[in-house]
């Protein structure tokens, strides 16, 4: 091995520069929480070893006594965390913590620099995968020194956090990570103890508030003055005290979910969750059990109270932590709970799991694939508990993670039955709450054959469609989709306890009893039938924008709509798609309804009677499909020739006034 041992100086990438100068000129107060961010790093080093070593037991090196280690130095201002971990080699150094953009860094940055920050988002920092560099908010400088297992030089990192850092191989005894702080003065203020860090009390109270569940044994040297003992045994009284040093472990490591329920306070599930999952808020709901049986295990599962900030992206991080016996044997396990949980965090502990179970064997663990349905079950009912007991939370919820049920429903034809009762929607019913589909067939009236909604980028555009009339005047409810995936999800279900799903703006609308609607329905093909030849040179001049031309009976007010037919996608489903990039392959079937009882009627009436080639029944045509089309929230092919045609019309009207 080459022995010269050159020190380079490297820069920061630049959103790891942008982010370091936050820390360091941070506005911010709760700084402290820097401590449990380092702590957990080093926690998820030996976590690492140990795993690794299941498979290859000479990595531990004969050591595997597993600790953290803390150290105040009042001399030299410094505070060291030091782990016997995995450690990291040059290049991972420089990947880790240096030059490399990660994903989360970005995120982080956008963040906390929006206006409305608060100390909670800072304290998320964990979460997005950047908390190394929380350690600048109260050094002035910060150094690495780690090495990896087997190796006989380690590595030296430096830096003050102001855009570079120096890297050198360094001589190093022991594997791990030894991180030292050059504490900025502010932090080393004996009279503000609760922001000292060279105070022991201080970092012990912040172990116990932060990292208590640790659990790997987080040390620390403390001085004890205690009088001289004689030969016998016996405390000299009258002798001055000698110091002594002692090592205390400072967490408890208990792990939480081992200990009876009764045992746990809220408080503590709070902060165990808050620390494990790096999440500011308290939980939504806790799920706390212990099986036996057919298979025995533990679990401790969570649902937040907000979606992470990758919830609805490819990379997000999801999946439970599992464990066998209190030991960690894998982190963001997916193969337990089915994806439309994934909202869930939490862990599993089964003294079944094998300490080296691969993720591919994984695949195939029925005990793994019976602890998930049970777990499912349990979730589903905690949900369902919580719509029917605390219906504003469940909205909070569904606010957060209904996206998620609905993907599933979607998914998974099979989930449809555990899943529908789930759904929440808005609805004409009520402007403040949302509706299930029980409520909604609670008040359906006895003549009403389907289930009515309407798809619109929110209540006013649909509430503005010219069907929504007739409905609302007819008393009838109407649910209302805003999201993508709300159709998907209604398309997928096709029925709710044997009554179909409709659109408001597809196919034929039932609005009335049985026989009632078949009396219109003939009324409405009879007007279709009269006027044949009339709708016959409508669709005409629209030949190569519409399928059909028909007399609506769904309208009251308005001259006319859009509607597709019920096979093949509906207009939103269009509107969907289009915005997927997806357009010109899927257009729905458009077909345009005409109002019968409207006077606009009579008048296309009368023109074709007098001239069926007149030149005005085009410019009609075409300015009622493109009225159609903004109803709909349609952009309009040609918005030029529109504006024409209606600014044609005014000055038309204008002359005929006046003659
Ligand atoms: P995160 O831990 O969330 O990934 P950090 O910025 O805290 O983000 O750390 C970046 C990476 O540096 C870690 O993922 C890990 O690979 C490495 N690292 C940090 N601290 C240690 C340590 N004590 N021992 C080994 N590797 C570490």
């Amino acid at each position: 091995m080459d022995n010269t041992l050159t020190k380079e100086t490297r820069e920061f990438q630049a959103e790891t520069k942008q982010l370091l100068d936050l820390m360091v000129h941070s506005i911010y107060t709760n700084r402290e929480i820097f401590l449990r961010e380092l702590v957990s790093n080093a926690s998820d080093a030996i976590d690492k070893i140990r795993f690794e070593s299941l498979t290859n037991q000479e990595l531990l090196e004969n050591n595997s006594d597993f600790e953290i280690f803390l150290e105040v130095n009042e001399e030299n201002k410094t505070l060291t965390i030091s782990d016997n971990g995995i450690g990291m080699n040059y290049q991972e150094v420089i990947d880790n913590i240096g030059t490399i953009a990660k994903s989360g860094t970005k995120a982080f940055l956008e963040k906390i620099q929006n206006k409305d920050t608060t100390e909670q988002d800072l304290a998320m920092i964990g979460q997005f995968g950047v908390g190394f560099y929380s350690a600048f908010m109260v050094a002035d400088k910060v150094m690495l020194l780690t090495k990896i297992p087997g190796q006989k030089t380690g590595v030296k990192w430096e830096s003050t956090g102001d855009g570079n850092f120096t890297i050198e191989e360094f001589a190093k005894e022991k594997r791990g990570t030894t991180i030292v702080i050059f504490l900025k003065e502010d932090y080393q203020n004996a009279e503000k103890p609760e922001e000292n860090f060279l105070n022991r009390y201080t970092i012990q109270n912040l172990v116990k508030k932060y990292s208590d569940y640790i659990r790997y044994p987080i040390k620390m040297v403390f001085p004890k003055e205690e009088k001289p003992v004689d030969e016998e045994g016996k405390v000299i009284e009258d002798a001055e005290p000698v110091v002594t040093l002692e090592t205390r472990t400072l967490n408890s490591m208990t792990p939480l979910w081992t200990k009876p329920k009764n045992e746990i306070s809220a408080e503590d599930y709070q902060t165990f969750y808050k620390n494990m999952f790096h999440d500011w808020n308290e939980p939504l709901e806790i799920i706390h059990s212990k099986v036996e049986g057919a298979v025995e295990y533990t679990t401790l599962l969570f649902i937040p109270e907000q979606a992470p900030h990758d919830f609805y992206y490819k990379e997000r991080h999801y999946g439970l932590k599992l464990y066998s016996r209190n030991v960690f044997i894998m982190d963001e396990c997916r193969e337990i709970l089915p994806e439309y949980l994934a909202f869930v965090r939490g862990l599993v502990d089964s003294a079944d799991f094998s300490l080296n179970i691969s993720r591919e064997l994984l695949q195939h663990s029925k005990q793994l694939k019976l602890i998930g349905k049970n777990l499912e079950k349990s979730i589903i009912k905690k949900l369902e508990a919580m719509r029917d007991k605390e219906r504003p939370k469940y909205e909070g919820f569904w606010k957060e993670f209904g996206n998620a049920i609905k993907g599933g429903i979607y998914m998974e034809r099979q989930s449809h039955e555990k899943l529908q009762d789930l759904l929440l929607f808005n609805s004409s019913h009520s402007k403040d709450t949302m509706v299930t589909l029980v409520e909604y067939l609670s008040r359906m009236p006895e003549s009403q054959q389907e289930i009515y909604y309407a798809s619109g980028k929110d209540r006013e555009s649909i509430e503005n469609l010219p069907q929504m009339e007739l409905l609302q005047e007819k008393g009838l409810e109407v649910l209302y989709l805003f999201d993508r995936v709300d159709e998907f999800a209604v398309d997928s279900l096709g029925t709710y306890q044997e009554k179909k799903f409709k659109s408001i703006s597809r196919g034929d609308l039932n609005l009335d009893d049985a026989e009632t609607t078949e009396e219109n329905k003939k009324a409405n093909e009879e007007i279709t039938k009269e006027n044949a030849d009339l709708f016959k040179t409508i669709k005409g001049f629209l030949e190569d924008k519409i399928a059909d031309v028909r007399s609506s009976n769904r309208l009251k007010s308005s001259a006319v709509c859009l509607v597709s037919d019920d096979s093949g996608i509906s207009l939103s489903m269009e509107h969907v798609l289009s915005e997927m990039n997806q357009g010109p392959m899927f257009k729905a079937k458009r077909i345009l309804e005409i109002n019968p009882n409207h006077s606009l009627f009579n008048i296309l009436k009368k023109i074709y009677e007098k001239d069926p080639a007149a030149a005005e029944l085009k410019e009609y045509s075409e300015l009622l499909y493109e009225q159609a089309l903004l109803i709909e929230g349609f952009q309009l092919d040609n918005p030029a020739a529109f504006a024409n045609r209606v600014a044609k019309l005014m000055v038309n009207a204008q002359e005929k006034n006046e003659n």
